[in-house]
């Protein structure tokens, strides 16, 4: 569907059906399920194999059917039209997604398939995409597309039973996408541009008040939750700071829109160095260049920068990976995000490739500094 890139008359917000955090949400899951049937398909990552089995017992118990369904590790066409293949076989009610970000990208593409109820339930707190409505897809050559879906899911369910005990560098990762809503929204909403769901819409306040919420949350408690996570210690700023991540950063975003650091995180991801970084990570680069190219407050840089550096998201171009052949890769990258537009909304000021090499360059050239 073509974007519209200006914003109209019309405000628009757009949400999940209910959202649902705490230690052993999962337990619950049969309540849920229920409402919409009997039977329910559960996409699950073969890590929490153990966890389908538990669950499969629980929906027995309770006069329900589970077919568990173990990921294939790719949200791909083949793996989507499986995994519907399956649920529609079944006459499921309900497909459930258990796990990381590809695993809930394919549950999320099997519902409107079949118009059933979904239910993503999240393990770690690692970017927003869970409450969005769309699915990344990836093709065989490692390039992707965003497909929009119709539809939200009806619950997302984040059990921080399992969230504490995933690896701190998830946190961190989802801390970086987290990061680049407040300031992606207010660019979009200063050069009047659309926000980020159905045909774009002018932004609500509502969306606004959201995002910044959600950086006015990660400052406050970013660095105390990434300590805990480290120490798989379950505190109150951990439950605040996967809220940030998962709940505020993935309203705030679809409501108010993406543009420069998630366009840059976009062409940092089409360099080879940086296959094995997490979407969060290349987005916590894109931020600090997009401060950068905004001349935002040098007291601002820093407390973003520093959060960043201290909850070990990568804050030059080596920690991403990119060491070698640097200004050519780094041409190259911003060439292509320029002319896509597709993945750069062009806001109030031009966006050349060269300002975001400098940018790109400039913030690299801190790590000295700090
Ligand atoms: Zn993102």
């Amino acid at each position: 569907m073509p974007k519209k890139q200006t914003a109209t008359e019309i405000r628009g917000f757009c949400s999940i059906g209910e959202y649902l955090q705490g230690p052993g949400i999962f337990m619950d899951l049969p309540h849920y399920a229920g409402k919409y049937g009997t039977v329910t398909v559960a996409l699950i990552d073969p890590y929490f194999k153990a966890l389908g089995e538990e669950l499969t017992e629980k929906f027995s118990a309770g006069g329900q059917t589970l077919h568990v369904v173990l990921f294939n590790g790719q949200c791909s066409e083949e793996e989507i039209e499986r995994v519907t293949g399956i649920a529609r076989d079944v006459k499921a009610s309900c497909i459930v997604g258990i796990g990381g970000g590809k695993t809930l990208d394919t549950a999320r593409a099997v519902s409107p398939a079949l118009n059933i109820a979904e239910i993503l339930c999240v393990t770690s707190a690692s970017c927003d995409a869970p409450t969005s409505s769309h699915s990344v897809v990836y093709k065989e050559d490692h390039t992707c597309r965003a497909v929009v879906h119709n539809k939200h899911p009806e619950y997302v369910l984040v059990d921080t039973d399992l969230v504490i005990q995933a690896p701190p560098r998830l946190l961190a990762a989802g801390i970086g996408d987290a990061l680049a809503t407040y300031f992606e929204a207010v660019t979009t909403q200063a050069a009047n541009n659309v926000n980020n769901f159905g045909d774009g819409y002018a932004q609500t306040l509502t969306g606004m008040a959201i995002a910044k919420l959600c950086f006015e949350t990660l400052l406050a408690k970013g660095e105390e939750a990434y300590h805990a996570n480290c120490m798989h210690l379950r505190t109150q700023a951990f439950e605040d700071i996967v809220e940030a991540n998962t709940l505020m950063s993935g309203l705030g975003t679809e409501n108010t829109g993406c543009n420069i650091s998630h366009g840059v995180s976009t062409a940092l991801a089409t360099i080879r160095d940086t296959f094995d970084r997490l979407h969060g990570e290349t987005v916590t680069y894109g931020v600090l260049c997009q401060l950068i190219i905004e001349n935002a407050p040098t007291e601002l840089f820093d407390r973003v920068y520093k959060l960043c550096k201290n909850v070990g998201l990568p804050v030059c171009l080596a920690d991403l990976g990119i060491k070698e052949n640097v200004e050519e890769k780094l041409h190259t990258a911003f060439e292509y995000a320029v002319a896509n537009k597709e993945i750069l909304w062009i806001p109030v000021y031009p966006v050349t490739a060269e300002r975001l090499f400098n940018a790109a360059m400039f913030v690299d050239s801190l790590k000295d500094k700090y």
